[in-house]
């Protein structure tokens, strides 16, 4: 069993780079963690500090928790995979799997036994005599794996281990690894910057931006509730619209949103409504994901939101419609009810309201 805890781990680089800055994190013991976020926010280097790669400038790393600030790397159960493989070109896939076997005085047999176990359950069992250069990428990356997972170890660093290859054998590669790393139930923290393997891979997804935690949950919570408006700006494809709007609360018990030229009525039995009346007479960012709009004929009855159509978007699976709504844009999804006509005018009308309002991010400009 492995758990990982981080408490207020800093680290400064000699030249003064505050890479991760006072960081929290709990990995509970199996459990598949995700640390996502834009190249250079710090994600590696906390890997590095839980790999014993790097010294925390301040703070402690717990494993089993017992401080791991001062073990050496090779005493703390954890096997890491990197985005280059890092394989060793002369040996074959044998060698490169048995390697750590040998490191650790295993016998010829036993290592014979074990890599045979792990290249079967990896699917490279008819490669093993090749050399490293004779092989596919994917096939590559599986041997990186397998050579990590013959030690058996308690804790799996991977950092991008994906990202070198193409994008259909990523998909495929991602399933495989959580698959995996769920049956040995080995405790994982992952790296990537690519939220589609965030989200499809984490048990819980830890979201950074410039050294800083923003947001820790399941996929469904940070996409759904993200904590912050930079989380909720960066999660999800096309990005969460984010309109301004100001608050009034009515003394006979509903609340007024007003978006640019428009206002929305809320009635006061809905929770969110609640939630907004909070910061009467001020401005506040409303967060709606498009699948949350419903797009409705103009003219419909009701509480609707009317909006211009820029233009559409088809991927296939989705249709988006880009919106004007006074001085601002929002996108939709067009198919999330079926498709509307398109009117002559272009006049789309939005609906829906009361259950779009997923999250109130924060106050207008703050985070
Ligand atoms: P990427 O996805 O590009 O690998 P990352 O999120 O993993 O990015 P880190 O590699 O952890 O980011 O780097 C965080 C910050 O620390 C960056 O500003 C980086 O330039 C800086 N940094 C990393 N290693 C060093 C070092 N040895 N000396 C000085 N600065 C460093």
């Amino acid at each position: 069993m492995t758990t990982v805890a981080l408490k207020d781990v800093t680290k400064v680089f000699k030249d003064g780079t505050l890479a991760v800055d006072k960081v929290n994190l709990d990995v509970t013991d199996g459990e598949f963690m995700v640390l996502l976020g834009p190249s250079g926010c710090g994600k590696s280097t906390v890997l590095r500090m839980v790999a014993g790669l790097e010294d925390p400038t301040s703070g402690a790393v717990l494993l089993n928790g017992e401080l791991a600030n001062d073990l050496p790397p090779r005493e703390r159960g954890v096997a890491m995979v990197f985005q280059d493989f890092a394989l060793y070109p002369h040996m074959s896939v044998n060698e490169n799997i048995a390697f750590p076997l040998r490191l650790a005085g295993l016998e010829p047999d036993r290592r014979g036994e074990r890599v045979a176990d792990v290249a079967s359950a990896l699917g490279i069992g008819d490669v093993l005599a090749r050399k490293p250069s004779q092989l596919s990428g994917g096939q590559r990356q599986r041997v990186a794996m397998g050579r990590a997972i013959v030690r058996r170890p308690g804790l799996f660093l991977m950092d991008e281990p994906l990202s070198n290859l193409d994008s259909g054998l990523r998909a495929e590669l991602r399933a495989e690894i959580s698959g995996l790393t769920r049956e040995l139930g080995v405790t994982t923290v992952y790296v990537t910057h690519d939220q589609a393997e965030a989200l499809t891979m984490a048990d819980r997804v830890a979201i950074m931006r410039k050294g800083v935690l923003q947001d820790v949950g399941t996929p469904t919570q940070v996409y759904g509730r993200p904590a912050t408006l930079y989380v909720a700006a960066f999660l999800g494809s096309p990005r969460m619209n984010l309109l301004e709007a100001s608050v009034y609360v009515h003394l006979d018990r509903y609340v007024t949103l007003t978006l640019g030229e428009q206002a929305l009525y809320l009635p006061w039995n809905d929770i969110r409504t609640r939630a907004v009346a909070h910061y009467h007479g001020e401005r506040i960012v409303v967060g709606m994901r498009a699948e949350a709009l419903t797009p409705v004929s103009p003219d419909s009855p009701g509480d609707v939101l009317q909006g211009r159509i820029r233009y559409l978007e088809h991927h296939g699976h989705e249709s988006l419609a880009f919106l004007d709504i006074g001085a601002t844009a929002v996108v939709v999804d067009e198919m999330g009810s079926g498709p509307v006509e398109t009117p002559e005018s272009g006049q789309r009308g939005l609906r829906r309201f009361g259950q779009v309002m997923q999250r109130f991010a924060g106050r207008s400009g703050g985070e």
